[in-house]
């Protein structure tokens, strides 16, 4: 194939010359992880841009969502989405407690609300939503179920890096809200990952909860575990929140160029932006009728693919599908349908902000046949 592939990300990478004087800092300063200087800097400067009053620094985006259910001392059934990335179910797996699925809404591809409470028993403890794409899901909704039942909410805010919905940040939602800073998303620090938190008591605590529990040098105070952010990636992170607005402005171009083009396109849905909210266009999911629009969501990936369109089919299968969780009651099929259905439908074309506007015309052609 001559013409080049197009892959559906690009990692947003800092410079290079820039990054290379910080790792000199942290060479002469031999401090390389525990809480250094780029590490503060970077949770303060986080806690600026995001709007939020406490972070918390991990080296990924699974960690985090483990530390909040063991920090909320979560037992028993959670509820959640089975449309998400894997790790969100596995990280109530992980805790040894039961993942009870319910059926998400088309509206947002985020958990149903009015499905919720069909699903609560005795032993919920927690409902852990996922604002999918970065799109904000029922939260208001969801909180309000929660303070019924007393139950905690953990976002998985995976996808909602910079999200604002009139002006507040989305992050702020829930107990608490869990980021990643994983390559593929729109903000990373190679591999990261941060909790949000809302007093400084809660963020003490998880501090401890990630560095095996310690809380001085000989006070161990909770079986915590490691997952601190080392300098490197501190300080890779920080230059790249310099530069993460522009990327964003321009994955919105990207967004805009889709939309004009797919507006008359039968067969085809995609989202527009939400009023109120700024967006950070980390994904752009099309969902293909195939009656209407005369072939498959796989035919459609498999013809892109030919052509070195490399979409994603984010996210088939679902998670209540594979091995470990099938058997659970709430994994069964009828208990999914909407699900089930926007699993079949999804193709998250490539969105980045490396990508020209040749490139998505040609995307778009093979779309548009
Ligand atoms: C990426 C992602 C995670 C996990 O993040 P990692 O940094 O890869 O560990 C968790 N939840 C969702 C929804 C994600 O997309």
């Amino acid at each position: 194939m001559s013409d080049k592939q197009i892959t559906v990300t690009s990692p947003l990478l800092p410079d290079r010359e820039e990054f290379g004087q910080l790792l000199k800092e942290i060479w002469d300063s031999k401090w390389i992880t525990n809480n250094g200087q780029f590490h503060k800097q970077l949770e303060k400067a986080l806690c600026e841009y995001l709007k939020v009053p406490f972070i918390s620094l991990f080296t990924n985006g699974t960690l985090p969502l483990l530390t909040a259910l063991q920090a909320l001392r979560i037992t028993g059934e959670v509820i959640t989405t089975p449309y998400s990335f894997v790790a969100t179910t596995h990280s109530i797996w992980w805790n040894g407690c039961k993942p009870v699925f319910v059926d998400i809404e088309e509206s947002t591809c985020g958990i149903d609300p009015d499905k919720i409470e069909a699903a609560i028993t005795p032993k919920t403890t927690a409902i852990m939503p996922v604002s999918c794409y970065g799109k904000p899901c029922k939260m208001d909704e969801i909180q309000a179920i929660a303070d019924k039942y007393g139950l905690k909410v953990i976002h998985d805010a995976a996808h909602a890096f910079g999200i604002e919905v009139n002006g507040e940040s989305w992050l702020n939602k829930g107990d608490m809200a869990s980021l990643s800073f994983h390559a593929t998303k729109v903000y990373n620090t190679l591999e990261g990952g941060a909790l949000v938190v809302h007093d400084e008591q809660t963020k003490k605590r998880i501090d401890y909860l990630k560095n095996f529990g310690f809380a001085g040098e000989t006070e161990v105070v909770a079986p915590g575990i490691n997952s601190k952010m080392d300098e490197v990636r501190a300080a890779y992170g920080l230059l790249n929140l310099k530069q993460v607005d522009e990327a964003i402005e321009k994955r919105h171009q990207v967004a805009i160029q889709y939309r004009e083009a797919l507006r008359d396109v039968k067969g085809v849905r995609y989202f527009d932006d939400m009023p109120g909210v700024r967006h950070n266009y980390s994904y752009f999911p099309i969902f293909i009728n195939a009656e209407e629009y005369g072939m498959t969501r796989d035919e459609l990936y498999f013809k892109l693919k030919e052509q070195g369109i490399l979409g994603r089919r984010y996210f088939y299968p679902l998670i209540s599908t594979f091995s470990t969780y099938r058997g659970l009651p709430s994994a069964a099929q009828e208990n999914l349908p909407v699900a089930t259905k926007i699993a079949n439908e999804v193709i998250c074309l490539p969105m980045h902000h490396e990508l020209g506007k040749e490139d998505v015309e040609r995307i778009l052609k093979i779309i548009l046949k």
